[in-house]
């Protein structure tokens, strides 16, 4: 019988931790962590998800700054309010939400924010140190991916991981951090030839393709973990992910579902890295 993690519980337990701590800090009379969000333009997508973290950030006790600009906002007006916001002592933690509309420059607008408090861990600065194995701030997804992995009782070291995707949000990152807790991990993207190949072989498979329903139980070990990034909205209106759960469930012994898995996660684990930004600034 297939174990499902639990993605929305375990977030629901590391909020409540950052809360206690929280509220520890402000019964010292100290102000709460806060983190400044940026938006440009209206994607409906990063509208929802701006909203969600913004909502956990009142839930928590920290502070969100919200900074909505518009679409048709330069890079030069995106660069300054950047900058203002990394020279802020009220701010510790910056996101910009991502897509940005394709006139700006993401690159150029990620690297402006200072390393300590890109609490996204999307800075060329951070994901240069999490290559050499010392990340500051890990990728949110990723992080939460560990700790999902971590909680469901599974060793990493020596196992055989396969990572679907290799985007530098989700794909290569994950990979770098099981890489890290010596999985053996391969990378299978748009061209690779004969994914099932590797799929085959992991005992640790994590998803992120973007291809609604791109895994099924041909894809799989016999007894593997299966961790699922993806996120789509069905003809139906439903959500579901990149990995057929139903099928899946044949044969992988723990998958963590969509939604309630890794979703949650990646909000937990902003919330955490941002009470480290906090953290490492006043203690
Ligand atoms: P992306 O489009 O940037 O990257 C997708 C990667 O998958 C690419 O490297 C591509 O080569 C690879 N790929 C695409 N089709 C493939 C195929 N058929 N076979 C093998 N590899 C293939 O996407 P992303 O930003 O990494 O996101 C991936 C998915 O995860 C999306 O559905 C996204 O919505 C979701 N996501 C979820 C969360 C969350 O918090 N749950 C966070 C980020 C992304």
């Amino acid at each position: 019988m297939v174990e499902l993690i639990d993605g929305k519980t375990l977030a629901e337990s590391i909020i409540q931790k950052i809360k206690e701590k929280v509220d520890k800090i402000i019964n010292l009379g100290k102000r709460p962590p806060c983190l400044a969000v940026i938006l440009v333009g209206d994607d409906p997508a990063s509208t929802v998800y701006v909203a969600h973290k913004r909502k956990k950030c009142e839930t928590i006790g920290f502070k969100s700054e919200f900074f909505a600009l518009p679409a048709t906002s330069s890079q030069e007006k995106l660069n300054n309010l950047i900058k203002k916001l990394n020279e802020s002592d009220e701010v510790d933690g910056i996101l910009l939400q991502l897509p940005l509309p394709k006139e700006l420059n993401s690159d150029k607008a990620l690297d402006l924010i200072h390393p300590k408090k890109d609490v996204d861990g999307l800075t060329s600065f951070n994901q240069g140190l999490l290559c050499q194995g010392r990340s500051a701030f890990e990728p949110c997804t990723p992080k939460g991916i560990i700790t999902m992995i971590h909680s469901a009782g599974v060793a990493i070291d020596s196992k055989k991981a396969c990572v679907i995707g290799r985007s530098r949000l989700v794909g290569l990152p994950i990979a770098l951090l099981l890489n890290q807790h010596n999985a053996t991990v391969s990378l299978v993207h748009r061209h690779t030839k004969n994914p099932k190949d590797y799929t085959k072989e992991a005992d640790i498979l994590v998803v992120a393709a973007g291809v609604p329903h791109l895994v099924d139980d041909t894809w799989l070990k016999e007894g593997c973990v299966v961790i699922d990034v993806g996120i789509h909205k069905s003809k139906e209106g439903k959500l579901i992910g990149d990995v057929n759960f139903e099928k899946a469930s044949k044969k992988a012994s723990k998958i963590s579902p969509v939604p309630g898995g890794v979703g949650p996660m990646t909000v937990a684990s902003l919330m955490e890295n941002t009470l480290k930004a906090y953290e490492e600034r006043y203690f």
